[in-house]
């Protein structure tokens, strides 16, 4: 069950909602977002629900059935929206379009991903400053110094970043930087990481494990979100499967599934999600006939001299086609 508490609630009020939920045989877990004041409420047995919500301090109380509760869309029906500022947010009726570079690699780069982004009315930026890399010897990112020199680059330009943190320790270094931390793959579970998320006031998008099930990528969301921070977004990225034609395999359902189950957006990465090139445009617009919020896409000005993930990366021209397609596929959507 949630409970969402009164702004303005005394402790004393508030120890006798926690003494009640107890007493119905439940696990109270209090809960203090940047938004809103909560009592999660976990147990299995039945209840009267008029034995709480006629308690005072409460706004309102929910049964959610799922073990994920914050997230779940059973209590929150109406979409999510996550504003960025400056007139950009994700959700509800914005969709976003993310894209850039897998590894930001320099000043060069930078500026030309920019200038091609603002052509292509593109407002949010992607890109790898610490790079999780499977060998050791690959090119591991340019670190907070790249993050500095992107971070003017784009507010120059009124661009916003998203980029991926990798450790507890970079969150505070990064954080003057940064519009929205993302957590990549292999960091889904790094519980301590989502913990210390919960307690920043930037977005943060989640991405799904590399194994990771639907059920798991939710449940790291209730993570930040029972940390303290509502501002989440998650991203389907594709799964590790026996099927070897592609670098992972996206999978489609898991975009309705997700509407379906969470009130968050959730953003569709066709580039880490097949892992071709040429088949990144498909993966993007049917993830979006699906129901997607945004899409993240990786791009570069010469892909095949692209630091990292070359093979799954458009060139400028493919980019701007893609967004054409995306824009059509969006008004064919608003049809439906
Ligand atoms: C990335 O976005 O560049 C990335 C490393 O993604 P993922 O964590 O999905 O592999
Ligand atoms: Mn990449």
């Amino acid at each position: 069950m949630i409970i969402q508490l009164e702004q303005n609630i005394t402790d004393s009020v508030k120890e006798s909602i926690i003494e009640q939920v107890k007493s119905l045989n439940y696990k109270p877990t209090e809960v203090v977002t940047q938004i809103g004041k909560y009592i999660i409420g976990i147990g299995k047995d039945e209840f009267d629900i008029r034995q709480i919500g006629s308690l005072e301090g409460i706004n309102d109380i929910h049964i959610v059935s799922d073990s994920y509760q914050l997230v779940s869309k059973k209590w929150k029906v109406s979409d999510t929206q996550i504003d960025l500022g400056d007139g950009v947010t994700i959700g509800a009726d914005s969709f976003a379009m993310m894209a850039g570079p897998c590894s930001i690699e320099g000043e060069e780069n930078i500026y030309k991903t920019i200038a091609h982004l603002k052509e292509n009315g593109i407002n949010i930026m992607r890109g790898g400053v610490y790079k999780p890399r499977s060998s050791p010897y690959s090119f591991r990112g340019m670190g907070i110094e790249g993050l500095k020199i992107w971070y003017k680059a784009a507010r120059e330009n009124g661009i916003k970043i998203v980029t991926e943190v990798m450790q507890v320790s970079q969150i505070e270094e990064m954080y003057d930087y940064v519009d929205i931390f993302q957590v990549g793959a292999r960091n889904t579970q790094n519980f301590n990481l989502l913990d210390e998320l919960g307690k920043v006031d930037k977005a943060v998008m989640i991405k799904r494990g590399i194994s990771g099930t639907i059920d798991e990528l939710l449940h790291s969301a209730e993570y930040v979100f029972s940390g303290g921070n509502e501002r989440l977004l998650l991203c389907e990225r594709g799964i590790r499967t026996y099927e070897k034609a592609s670098r992972n395999t996206f999978d489609i359902n898991a975009i309705p599934i997700l509407k379906d189950k969470t009130h968050l957006p959730v953003i569709s990465d066709p580039s880490h999600g097949i892992g071709i090139r040429d088949h990144v445009d498909p993966v993007a617009l049917a993830s979006i006939i699906a129901g997607a919020d945004g899409v993240i896409f990786e791009i570069h000005d010469k892909p095949e001299e692209a630091y990292s993930d070359g093979q799954q990366t458009l060139d400028f021209d493919e980019s701007a086609k893609l967004v054409k397609k995306i824009r059509s596929v969006l008004q064919l959507r608003e049809s439906f």
